[in-house]
């Protein structure tokens, strides 16, 4: 079975590693246009704070590390087209120019995503940065070496973090966003403003409710200044983080995709013609909570679907079970957590949607403690569960993944309140924070 893999980070490593370790007759081949594989983004942000010190010691793998399981690594390589009917891919090799052409019996697409490039005038001055793979991060990196001024454009997780992490280094940091908040699509406004009023305290400068128009150059051609619609901000460096979309393009016409782009797969993973899967930041996935196909680059979700991919090269084995976009993120000490909806998404969405909220000692009071609030949304009329939200400078957010898991199941906010969780002074209080929350929304007797 001759399997080819377009795209090596997390859904190609993890498809690749699977189907080396689960089918022995597989020949795989993976095409990979970057000089190496499986970097992980989310150091970025570590390394420029310099909590990660070296860049190069973040890979989790590389292409020697495949080959030693028999595959055949092409760094460098870009697929140019594919012809689904022939099973047939067009490669260029980005060193010399020479052009080949692969055959595949089973094809796994893992080519990602991109980063947004908002329309703002002037974006190709020099020092305007782009954050997502190895390069770019050694780029912010060498510039934030010498830069005293930095501007985010984009308050979403990347930019949150990367702009916490400029300050980290003593620079000056704005944050800009046309949203009213920090994180709108994981945080409802009470979590988001506990985080904002943290980077302000710490020196962020927070530009929420402005929109970017324009950059301004100095006589070098680089970045000095952001006109936004509230006025200019000088910068020396400028990083865009306005959200990523899929790097599908070389598939538009040609498979079921998304408006955006992300391609269409059944619960095996499988796209719209034979053959041929997709993973990670490439795909549409079934968002269980919103009940409908969805756009959620991440990472976990990229190295499942990698492997349940693999898993079904051969026959259909196992199913994909949707997710309900599960994250965390730590500001300035604070563990922010999410999943699902916040109530402001589920309005967007048309869901009738309600929300409880709860803060209390993590543990008893006899215990050092600190706050820990909890936000559940539910379905107005089904009850069922749609999101939460975990907040606390306590390391709490790990019950994240069981509100995930409760929503995967189609659990009502009735059944999370008397659900069985444990108690130890070191850790929880007699009845858990998660079941109180939920509590807090039973219908009287
Ligand atoms: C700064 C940052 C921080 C993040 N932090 C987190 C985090 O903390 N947690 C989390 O869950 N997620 C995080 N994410 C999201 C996460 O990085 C992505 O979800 C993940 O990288 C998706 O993996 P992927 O393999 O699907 O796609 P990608 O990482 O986009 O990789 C796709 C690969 O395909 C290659 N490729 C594309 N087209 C071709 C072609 N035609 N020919 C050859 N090769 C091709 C690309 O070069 C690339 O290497 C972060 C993202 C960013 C940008």
């Amino acid at each position: 079975m001759k399997v080819v893999v377009i795209g090596c980070t997390h859904a190609g490593t993890s498809a690749v590693l699977s189907a080396a370790a689960l089918h022995r007759d597989a020949r795989i081949t993976v095409y990979e246009r970057n000089d190496n594989i499986a970097f992980p983004s989310c150091g970025i942000a570590l390394n420029i704070a310099g909590t990660a010190k070296d860049l190069r010691s973040m890979f989790y793998s590389t292409p020697e590390a495949l080959e030693k399981l028999g595959a055949v690594v092409k760094i460098r390589h870009d697929v140019a087209a594919v012809d689904f009917g022939a099973r047939m891919i067009k490669t260029g090799n980005m060193v010399n120019g020479e052009v080949t052409y692969d055959t595949y019996d089973k094809l796994i697409i893992a080519t990602g995503s991109w980063p947004v490039m908002p329309k703002i005038e002037n974006s190709g001055l020099k020092n305007i940065l782009i954050c997502k793979n190895y390069d770019h991060a050694r780029e912010i990196a060498s510039k934030a070496e010498s830069a005293k001024k930095a501007a985010v454009i984009g308050a979403g997780p990347v930019g949150v973090e990367l702009a916490e992490a400029f300050q980290a280094r003593g620079m000056e940091v704005i944050l800009i966003d046309q949203e009213k908040h920090i994180l709108p699509r994981h945080f409802d406004a009470p979590f988001a403003q506990e985080a904002m009023k943290l980077l302000t305290r710490k020196g962020v400068h927070l530009a929420m409710g402005e929109r970017a128009c324009s950059f301004k150059g100095d006589l070098n051609g680089r970045v000095s200044a952001i006109t936004t619609d509230w006025g200019d901000h000088e910068t020396s460096i400028a990083v865009l983080c306005a959200g990523s979309r899929p790097d599908t393009g070389l598939f538009k016409g040609k498979l079921d995709m998304l408006e955006n782009g992300a391609i269409k797969a059944d619960e095996y993973m499988h796209v719209s013609v034979p053959d041929v899967f997709v993973a990670g930041d490439a795909a549409a996935v079934w968002n269980n909570a919103l009940k409908a196909h969805d756009y959620v680059p991440l990472a976990a979700n990229a190295v499942r679907m990698g492997m349940i991919a693999a898993r079904n090269l051969k026959s259909n084995t196992t199913k994909y079970p949707g997710t309900q976009s599960t994250s965390v993120i730590r500001i300035c000490g604070l563990n922010l957590a999410s999943t699902g909806l916040t109530e402001e998404s589920a309005a967007r969405a048309g869901i009738g949607a309600l929300a409880v909220s709860f803060t209390d000692g993590h543990r008893p009071e006899f215990m050092p403690q600190e706050e820990v609030t909890a936000r559940l949304v539910y379905e107005g009329g089904s009850r069922r569960l749609l999101g939460g939200q975990i907040m606390s400078k306590a390391d709490v957010v790990l019950a994240i993944n069981t509100i995930s898991a409760c929503i995967q199941k189609g659990m009502t906010i009735d059944e999370l309140a008397f659900a069985d969780f444990f108690f130890h002074p070191y850790f929880s209080k007699p009845q858990d924070f998660l079941n109180r929350a939920a509590s807090l929304a039973l219908p009287p007797l």
